[in-house]
């Protein structure tokens, strides 16, 4: 990491894996997909040891991100249902059963007061038009106010501290969760540098850099940066809506504090962003200035990037890896894993005990949809 984040407070040391395991499940990934998994294991009363090479958890994306909770996958309701159909509303429900466990979880480090979108061109406005209708007709929650579309289900949170204290939990809850390099993942076993985890189900929580550790999902996953920063607290603060803004691409929150965190800008240099280093960079930092002069302003505390997965379809990998029976992996959210995460997470859990999950099914039906359309 180039930088940390201006969430980084009181992390949990991860102590060294010493030597070879064995268990139940072995979970790769920390962040918050991989907690869920490991919580996941728990609740089904299986033996799991987490690694990351982090020397504490959520060291990556999801200790770094904006600290939005939205319904829904990375694109607009309006697009999902062009694309995958009645498979669109289904996902979208499954992401508000997330949300609200996930605030259940942790209710003192997740506010549900909504999301609000805003667009300031005549085709954006036009956009939150046809956006309101699609959730509406599907049932879903949608105010068109002056501002823009206000979601009440969405939420914001701490995505650092909330990661620390779902760790600690699973810890005390009987997880071993170790710090150690997964050098590769095979049926039955992690191999790391510090030793091997042989598992019944090896399971694979890791966004960014996905393909690193299984190659064979190289051109179903790829890398992209995103970046953000933060100012000092003070000020005034407004209540803790989730703005986001121009399709999405820009993004603030202000916390309790008067702190306001923004991102986004990936567009600025777009080809350039789609990379695995984790730097910063001025055209898409002096986006964000501009940004932040836009909603608040205020003397910027950190700057820093992260790095997330695409996924050419707009749909996460969240199923076997091929040719590797026993091992599953999860990624590829285009830049909205908080909740999809989660969600993946306990999914891979359910598809290795199990063999079956509704999140898989629904994503396969939205696959089946897409290449029906494409075809
Ligand atoms: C700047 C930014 C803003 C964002 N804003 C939002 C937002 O507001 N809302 C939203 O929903 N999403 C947002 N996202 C996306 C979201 O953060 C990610 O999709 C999500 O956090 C991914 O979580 P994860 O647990 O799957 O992966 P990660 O958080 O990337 O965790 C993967 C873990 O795997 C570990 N790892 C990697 N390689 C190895 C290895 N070889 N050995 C051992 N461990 C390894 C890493 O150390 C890391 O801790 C944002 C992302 C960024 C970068």
């Amino acid at each position: 990491m180039t930088t940390r984040s201006g969430w980084h407070r009181r992390p949990l040391p991860l102590p060294p894996l010493q030597g070879d395991r064995r268990v139940d499940l072995v979970v790769v990934g920390l962040g918050g997909s991989g907690l869920a998994a490991v919580h996941a294991a728990l609740d089904a009363e299986r033996s799991v040891v987490g690694i990351d090479a982090g020397p504490h958890p959520a060291v990556g994306a999801a200790g770094r991100n904006g600290g939005f909770l939205l319904a829904g996958l990375a694109a607009f309701h309006p697009e999902a249902r062009a694309r995958w159909g009645e498979a669109a509303a289904a996902l979208y429900a499954h992401t508000l059963t997330a949300m609200a466990a996930m605030a259940e979880e942790t209710p003192d480090l997740v506010v549900r007061a909504g999301s609000l979108r805003v667009e300031t061109t005549a085709a954006g406005q036009a956009a939150l038009d046809v956006h309101h209708e699609a959730l509406r007709a599907d049932g879903f929650r949608a105010v068109r106010v002056p501002a823009g579309l206000f979601l009440p289900d969405d939420g914001v949170f701490d995505p650092f501290a909330r990661s620390q204290a779902r760790a600690a939990l699973a810890v005390r809850r009987g997880a071993d969760l170790v710090q150690a390099t997964v050098r590769g993942v095979e049926p039955g076993a992690v191999r790391t540098d510090r030793g091997v985890v042989q598992a019944e189900a090896v399971l694979v929580c890791v966004d960014g850099g996905l393909a690193r550790i299984v190659p064979n999902l190289a051109g179903h996953v790829v890398d992209v940066r995103l970046q953000m920063l933060c100012t000092g607290s003070g000020g005034d603060p407004s209540p803790a809506v989730a703005t986001y803004l121009r399709d999405g691409l820009d993004y603030a929150q202000r916390r309790p504090d008067g702190t306001w965190f923004v991102g986004g800008g990936r567009d600025v240099s777009a080809v350039a962003e789609r990379t695995s280093e984790d730097r910063v960079t001025q055209p898409v930092q002096g986006h964000l200035d501009a940004l932040l002069a836009q909603v608040g302003g205020g003397t910027v505390r950190h700057r820093w990037a992260g790095i997330v997965g695409y996924s050419p379809d707009g749909l996460p990998w969240c199923r076997p890896v091929p040719e590797q029976p026993g091992v599953w992996a999860a990624g590829g959210y285009c830049g909205t894993g908080n909740v999809v995460g989660w969600m993946a997470g306990r999914s891979l859990v359910a598809q290795a005990l199990d063999g079956v999950d509704a999140l898989a099914a629904c994503l396969d039906q939205a696959r089946t949809h897409a290449s029906a359309r494409v075809g």
